[in-house]
């Protein structure tokens, strides 16, 4: 167990914000965080688990504890003909998990090759990209109540995912704290290639592999995402608003290139990108902080930015997008304030 006073969060948040965390504690196993959830100081001090804040804007520093997971491990814990069942430590890098299965030919996740962040938080968020989410591959969730101490273990069904969201990100049920996820990947070659052009990259591979598929959704991203390491940033700000369908059939009038994705229920979901580059936002900056000139949904640290600077443009973003398309766009990344 390590706990840190005054702690510097800087290589804990993806903006590379220079906050600091009153109290930093970081566990290495369910013992370790069944000894803090249990001490006194812990349950009266306010607290935020964290993965690696790739999806956290932190508005200043936080006064209270930080908790961060180190449980790592990767076992297998279940295989069928078709099928095996990874137990995977909240604390592993996600990538890390992905490069794992697709070197070993389990697919399922290799879509979400080179999301940042860490593997509690990939089942908190249900991660998402190219046609793929972590809902679709998890099977049983490990979670300690932070008020009660007792493990439970949460089947799909009962992980209430949703686009980008959870049972555990739903703030009413903040007590839990995710210790392994377990995921079910298959032994057969599953591809998802409907999403964007990636059928079309993966044509040119004969015979397509699950490595080619990783390799090009890495590709793909590296052109289109900053990279932390070099620009602070969260992915994409705001999630993609989802309009019933006469909204959307009114706005095609004035904006005929409207791009659209149809969702059940009578209702589209329309990239939130397409809205902001719209309005002009594209590649702007204003201070220390930019737009990004190759995604519009991303907002970078130009160096020193804060988190109160980040969120003003934001707000200057929807409000630009609600004027101009009568569309609330809602942020994705979460804002925590001290
Ligand atoms: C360049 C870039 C690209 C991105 N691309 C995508 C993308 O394609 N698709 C996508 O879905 N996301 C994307 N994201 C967002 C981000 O990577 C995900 O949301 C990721 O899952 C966050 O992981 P993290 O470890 O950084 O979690 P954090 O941001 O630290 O935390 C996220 C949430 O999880 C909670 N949490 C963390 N660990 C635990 C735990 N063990 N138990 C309980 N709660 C916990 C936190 O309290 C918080 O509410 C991107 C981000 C960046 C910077």
């Amino acid at each position: 167990m390590r706990i840190e006073e005054n702690y510097s969060l800087r290589g804990y948040n993806t903006f590379r914000l220079a906050v600091k965390g009153r109290w930093f504690m970081e566990y290495e196993s369910e013992e370790e965080l069944v000894r803090i959830l249990r001490d006194e100081f812990f349950q009266e001090t306010r607290s935020l688990h964290i993965g690696s804040g790739s999806n956290l804007l932190f508005l200043n520093d936080f006064n209270g504890i930080i908790l961060h997971s180190a449980i790592k491990g990767i076992t297998v814990v279940g295989e069928t003909d078709d099928s095996v069942v990874l137990r995977v430590g909240a604390g592993e890098v996600w990538d890390d998990v992905v490069d794992y299965a697709v070197s070993r030919g389990w697919s399922g996740i290799e879509n979400l090759s080179l999301i940042p962040g860490e593997s509690g938080a990939a089942a908190v968020q249900n991660i998402g990209a190219y046609g793929v989410e972590i809902k679709d591959v998890i099977e049983t969730v490990e979670a300690y109540n932070r008020l009660t101490f007792e493990k439970q273990a949460f089947s799909n069904a009962s992980c209430g995912y949703r686009y980008r969201s959870s049972f555990f990100k739903d703030e009413r049920n903040d007590p839990y704290v995710i210790t392994y996820i377990h995921l079910r990947l298959s032994k057969t070659p599953r591809y998802t290639l409907h999403y964007g052009n990636l059928k079309a990259l993966a044509a040119a591979c004969s015979p397509l592999t699950l490595p080619d598929i990783r390799r090009i959704i890495i590709d793909i991203r590296r052109q289109k995402l900053p990279d932390p390491a070099q620009t602070g940033n969260a992915g994409s700000f705001f999630t993609n608003p989802i309009v019933p369908s006469a909204h959307y059939e009114a706005l095609k009038k004035t904006y005929p290139a409207i791009p659209s994705y149809p969702m059940d229920g009578d209702r589209v979901k329309i990239p939130a990108g397409w809205l902001i580059e719209q309005c002009g936002l594209k590649g702007k900056t204003y201070g220390q902080v930019g737009i990004y000139d190759k995604q519009a949904l991303v907002l970078v640290n130009l160096g020193e930015a804060t988190g109160d600077e980040i969120a003003l443009v934001a707000e200057r973003i929807r409000t630009a997008v609600a004027e101009r398309f009568g569309i609330k766009l809602m942020p994705e990344v979460h804002y925590v304030e001290s």
